[in-house]
């Protein structure tokens, strides 16, 4: 199937590894050009690199995209992106009691205001264009909270209710804004949460993710490319009649009938 975006731009936030690489690649692989964000240069450079080899242009900006100076950043090197891919690193599991103001500051600026301030920034131009795809990637604790994740779960409801109602303002103008919800992906983000439960149980790494792994329909995480591809049809020319959705790629493991 031709997507029929090749040409576009792209801001691929956070996306030097994990699932944000996977979307880049994916549009890439497309024929989208990107703005590739993340924070440490050595491997925003390699993965633009490795990505460009794909013939498409790749400009990066490495900086921290929860903060102003860095969002600013990002859009002033594509102040009229086609695409906006909304991501950034996930916060610190635990317990309720463990976290105070500045721990819910953290996690509300990275994964609810980061991604609605990029929105506030590029959605004008976008409608006025007549044209935009927007695809934040949250979570499956949105649609099933995973309690020792309270502050993913809090933070992600918040931008889950603000896409909801903005989807819906902005569609009739050829707009189309979208969640993808991972549930458990092979990437750095799985290990982090995997090494404690090793830790925790006096078990190997190997063996950890055999048991969250076993918890999972599919029998298996999920990987960034399949990910990713998935996010570049929500960004194609085919999805203009699905507006404010929140699509689960989880392998079946949020137990829901709807
Ligand atoms: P990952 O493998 O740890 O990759 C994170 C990427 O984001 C890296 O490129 C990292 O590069 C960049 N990054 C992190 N914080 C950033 C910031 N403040 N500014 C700019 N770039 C930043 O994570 P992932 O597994 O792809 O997860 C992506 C998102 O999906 C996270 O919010 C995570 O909580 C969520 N999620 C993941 C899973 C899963 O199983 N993987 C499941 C549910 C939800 P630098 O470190 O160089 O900045």
């Amino acid at each position: 199937m031709d997507l029929g975006i090749a040409g576009k731009w792209a801001i691929v936030c956070a996306g030097s590894r994990g699932l944000g690489r996977g979307c880049a690649e994916a549009l890439a692989e497309e024929g989208v050009s990107l703005v590739l964000n993340a924070r440490s240069p050595g491997p925003l450079e390699e993965a633009a690199a490795a990505i460009r080899a794909r013939g498409v242009e790749v400009r990066t900006v490495a900086c921290d995209i929860t903060t102003d100076a860095g969002r600013a950043a990002v859009v002033a090197a594509c102040p009229e992106p086609d695409i906006l891919i909304t991501n950034a690193g996930g916060p610190p599991p635990g317990m309720w009691s463990d976290w105070g103001r500045a721990e819910w500051q953290a996690a509300i600026e990275a994964n609810m205001l980061t991604p609605i301030l990029l929105m506030t920034a590029l959605l004008p131009g976008m409608c006025e264009r007549g044209w935009g795809r927007v695809v934040n990637i949250t979570s499956q604790s949105v649609r099933a909270p995973i309690p020792q994740l309270g502050l993913s779960n809090a933070a992600r409801a918040g931008l889950t209710g603000f896409v909801a109602g903005t989807a819906r303002q902005v569609a009739a103008r050829g707009v189309i804004i979208n969640n993808l919800l991972p549930g458990i992906h092979a990437t750095d983000r799985a290990d982090a949460l995997d090494r404690p439960l090793a830790e925790r149980e006096g078990i190997t790494l190997e063996e950890a993710r055999a048991r969250r792994a076993a918890t999972i329909p599919a029998g298996r995480y999920g990987t960034a490319g399949e990910f990713g591809r998935v996010c570049a049809f929500l960004c194609s020319q085919h999805v203009g009649f699905i507006v404010g959705q929140n699509i689960l790629i989880d392998g079946g493991a949020t137990n829901l009938t709807l």
